[in-house]
């Protein structure tokens, strides 16, 4: 198949005007996808599938050339006729595109061709904190520092640079073979475009939703972000998260009634408790901006430096 010029991340909001038009060539069905800019040939390589999301599946794809293995977010074009659902993956790759952290997972580059739009990120492979928690049952407060320190420096990075994420779970906290923290998953991002901005209404539903996306009534801002980060803490201490029940409806009602419980058969410090507490304010202004969780007192306990490998599967020994 004869492939053609498409884009690389510096210009992704322009390429994906092509979205709707047809006329750029691809390798699309093979196994290999060519990303063309002048007169460098880019060849990738499709390895194993590594997940299947709402619209993508993301496979190992490697550059022939310089041998280096990415995450490949594959995207079929026919799934995402709707205007709202390409100006959705638009803005994802946009905001993504705009962001570059140690601790953010590096969209790298982007291009498409007839019937797909293929997005190379950092490959994270050691899944998510999901898997880790399900696997450990739950984490010790050490450990939960180490991975709270990583994920409120991405943060932070994202709030200075006006984006919030608004679906901060422990599945889209990615993890690198040295369990290094990688926030990925920007479907539900927005960017402000000025300050004081409240943004209306989300398209799509956060996993660990904040209660003042639920009444919609005066908008939201930075402070969802906040409201996840206590479910994160909340859900690696105890193992589960604080609102779940087997049905939405009822979830949805204990999330405005802010209404959950610390099982007394685990046990966490004060410190953790009380953070905890704090974050999950129903009031959004009286949550701790991010630089009050820095300076909490449970997060001036101990950090380890690293994690061990054997920290995948159960307790490190010395944590
Ligand atoms: P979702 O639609 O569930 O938010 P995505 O479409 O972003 O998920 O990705 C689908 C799956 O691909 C994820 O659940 C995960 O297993 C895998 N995945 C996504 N990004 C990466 C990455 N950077 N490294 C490794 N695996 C990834």
């Amino acid at each position: 198949a004869g492939t053609t010029a498409t884009a690389d991340a510096a210009a992704a909001g322009g390429a994906l005007e092509n979205l709707d038009t047809s006329n750029t060539l691809g390798a699309a069905g093979s196994n290999t996808s060519q990303w063309v800019l002048g007169p460098v040939v880019n060849t990738y390589i499709r390895g194993r599938l590594l997940g299947k999301g709402g619209f993508a599946k993301c496979f190992e794809m490697t550059n022939a050339k310089t041998q280096r293995v990415y995450a490949g977010k594959i995207i079929a074009k026919s799934t995402v006729t709707k205007m709202r659902a390409r100006q959705k993956l638009r803005s994802e790759i946009q905001i993504h595109a705009s962001l570059r952290h140690p601790h953010v997972v590096q969209f790298e580059h982007f291009f498409e061709d007839d019937e797909y739009v293929y997005i190379l990120l950092e490959l994270c492979d050691a899944q998510t904190m999901m898997e880790l928690v399900k696997r450990r049952k739950r984490l010790t407060e050490p450990e939960a520092r180490y991975f709270m320190v990583q994920i409120l420096d991405a943060l932070e990075y994202m709030h200075r640079r006006c984006v919030i994420h608004r679906d901060i779970k422990l599945g889209n906290v990615f993890l690198t073979r040295d369990l290094q923290v990688k926030i990925g998953d920007f479907g539900l991002a927005a960017k402000l475009e000025y300050d004081h901005e409240r943004k209306k209404t989300i398209c799509g539903t956060p996993n660990y939703i904040a209660p003042e996306v639920l009444s919609g009534k005066n908008g939201h801002s930075y402070e969802v972000d906040v409201w996840s980060v206590g479910v994160v803490l909340y859900t690696m201490l105890i193992g589960k998260p604080p609102f779940e029940t087997t049905d939405v409806k009822t979830t949805y009602k204990r999330i405005k009634a802010n209404i959950y419980t610390f099982p007394t058969n685990v046990s966490i410090s004060r410190a953790a408790r009380e953070l905890i507490v704090s974050t999950l304010n129903a009031t959004p202004e009286q949550r701790p901006r991010l630089s009050d969780i820095w300076h909490s007192e449970f997060m001036q306990g101990p950090v380890p430096r690293c994690l061990p490998r054997s920290a995948m599967e159960s307790e490190p020994t010395a944590a």
